[in-house]
């Protein structure tokens, strides 16, 4: 005891429960340390780039409980994860799903966990922003494509621009910061980005612009969706003044800052470059199927271990077996010859 007290700096290496555990580490000597939960499949937005219109969702009975999911991700944080974020699906449209965030905010109050995150449509915003605040949520992505309502509605063929607006603004009134993602789509959205970036600085928000994946089949070419960013960025550049910075957000974009605005500007391009060498992250289905790669079929059954027994043995050891094969990366390709689905899975089953 004495000696440790003379050692100050060591202290909360020993005393922090995450530090006595082998973290986890997968055969490219990447720590993961970022879980990605989706929580749900449903969603109460249809986008052209993310759903087929008639999408058929999982039977309620395959998803797990709440509790199970809790004791999923605490599974996780006891291995060295130190964030996670909730998913879909839209998160905020699973029942009881404050519940959750509740009882993870445990693991935020022991110091486990360093974030506990969400990546919204926003459309929920307006009833539960304030009791995500309480329970510790301090950052959330909104998904945000367009500030026209009529283009708005045609891309995520369901929603109402008024409330995901409404519900960005009851998120900034409870506390939180809140970052833009908007999915570069060509001949929808591209004559509008510079005027996002505007809008997204002028409101003190970070915008993260998105390469579309080829994720699920959704009943159009991908061909005519693709847009890519290095297009973007240059098109961009002749109206802003955009600097290289370090800042980084533990995620796959690289971000860039906006000298006319003063705020910053993110780019996540899985087609024209290739980001995994820094791939902290593993993504976790709402039925317990755990992905290595957003870009590649490997995945571990996680409920079955979780089902099997009371103690998380089992679990833990699936988990490890599974971080053992997470693989190097994805390689997407959009062209004229690839214009199918690189993987069958729509992006609503991982989450993003
Ligand atoms: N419902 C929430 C939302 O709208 O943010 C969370 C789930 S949604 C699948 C997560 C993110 O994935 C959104 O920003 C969405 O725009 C993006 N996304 C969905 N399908 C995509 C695709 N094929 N390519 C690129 N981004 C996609």
């Amino acid at each position: 005891m004495t000696e440790i007290a003379h050692m100050p700096e060591l202290v909360p290496e020993l005393t922090r429960p995450a530090h006595r555990v082998r973290p986890l580490v997968d055969p490219f000597q990447r720590a993961i340390t970022y879980l990605r939960v989706a929580v749900t499949d449903r969603c109460d937005f249809r986008c052209v780039y993310c759903m087929s219109e008639h999408m058929t969702f999982l039977p309620k009975a395959d998803l797990l409980t709440l509790e199970e999911l809790d004791r999923l991700c605490s599974a996780f944080i006891a291995k060295g994860v130190r964030k996670l974020r909730l998913t879909g699906g839209e998160p905020l449209v699973r029942r009881g799903i404050m519940t959750l965030f509740g009882s993870l905010a445990r693991h935020l109050d022991s110091g486990d966990l360093d974030e506990l995150t969400l990546t919204t449509n926003g459309s929920q915003l307006p009833k539960y922003a304030a009791e995500l605040a309480a329970h510790g949520v301090k950052r959330i992505n909104v998904s945000l494509d367009t500030l026209d309502p009529d283009k708005f509605r045609a891309i995520t063929r369901w929603g109402e621009l008024d409330k995901v607006i409404a519900g960005i603004d009851a998120a900034q009134a409870a506390g939180m910061k809140v970052k833009i993602n908007a999915v570069a789509l060509k001949g929808v959205n591209e004559d509008e980005l510079a005027d996002l970036v505007r809008w997204a600085h002028g409101r003190d928000m970070d915008l993260t612009i998105i390469e579309v994946m080829p994720l699920g089949d959704v009943g159009e070419g991908r061909l005519d969706q693709y847009l890519p960013l290095s297009m973007v960025r240059a098109r961009l550049a002749e109206q802003f003044t955009l600097q290289e910075i370090d800042y980084r957000t533990g995620g796959p974009a690289r971000f860039v800052k906006v000298a006319e605005t003063g705020g910053r500007l993110g780019f996540i391009t899985p087609l024209t470059h290739n980001f995994c060498e820094s791939c902290n992250r593993v993504r976790l289905t709402c039925t317990g199927t755990l992905y290595m790669c957003l870009g590649q079929e490997d995945a571990a059954d996680l409920r079955t271990p979780l089902r099997a027994s009371e103690s998380n043995d089992l679990l833990d050891a699936a988990i490890e077996t599974a971080i053992a094969h997470k693989p190097k990366g994805h390689d997407f390709i959009i062209d004229r010859r690839h214009q199918r689905p690189a993987l069958a899975r729509h992006m609503s089953v991982t989450g993003g």
